[in-house]
């Protein structure tokens, strides 16, 4: 799920695969969180989409943050709370976003989570990175991470702000220290 469904490669990916709108049902658990601030802006843009959902700070939701945010463990664990809750994207029994059209996010850019407008880059020990994430036609088509930012229409710059508005919106401090990430990423949504 990212900004990028607007780009010729995601369209592409769109006519072959699942695209990262998608989770495997099952695996709903590991969807990021949607924080306020990203509430308001989709609740903004559609009042009535009820895209959204709450869902339970699992185990399996912790694990996937704190591979996200190696670094900031406890400052994860502070945000989200074993036991609480958080809002996440609604997703269909076939595991698609509830905002997934056939042609796409039915969201403008700018209303959809930062999550999805930065996937599949990242940062990770300071550097722009890009995660390996299996059926998306980017990362297969491009072999740098440089090369993907060139098909995706994006820049590192677009990246590292991104990045620090997801860790604010989130409650995770911008700029906090990080590890290198995990050699695995499951997909977005
Ligand atoms: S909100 Fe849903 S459909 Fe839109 S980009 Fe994100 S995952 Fe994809
Ligand atoms: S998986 Fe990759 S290529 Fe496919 S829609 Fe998402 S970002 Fe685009």
């Amino acid at each position: 799920m990212n900004q990028t469904k607007d780009a010729y490669v995601c369209a592409r990916c769109a006519a072959v695969g699942a695209t990262c709108c998608r989770l495997n049902p099952g695996q709903e658990d590991i969807c990021f969180p949607v924080s306020e601030l990203e509430r308001q802006r989709i609740v903004e843009y559609g009042p009535r989409l009820g895209g959204l959902t709450g869902a339970p700070n699992s185990k399996s939701f912790l694990d996937n943050l704190r591979r996200l945010f190696p670094g900031d463990r406890a400052l994860v664990t502070r945000r989200f709370p074993p036991h609480g809750e958080h809002l996440r994207l609604a997703t269909r029994p076939d595991g698609a976003c509830a905002f997934l059209a056939p042609d796409g996010c039915v969201l403008p850019r700018e209303a959809r989570p930062y999550y999805c407008r930065l996937f599949p880059f990242w940062i990770s020990a300071g550097a722009v990175t890009a995660f390996e994430a299996r059926g998306c036609l980017a990362c297969t088509e491009a072999r740098t991470v440089a090369g993907m930012l060139e098909l995706l229409g994006m820049t590192p710059a677009n990246v590292r702000e991104l990045h620090g508005r997801l860790r604010l919106a989130w409650g995770l401090v911008p700029g906090g220290p990080e590890e290198p990430l995990p050699a695995k990423v499951e997909n977005n949504a």
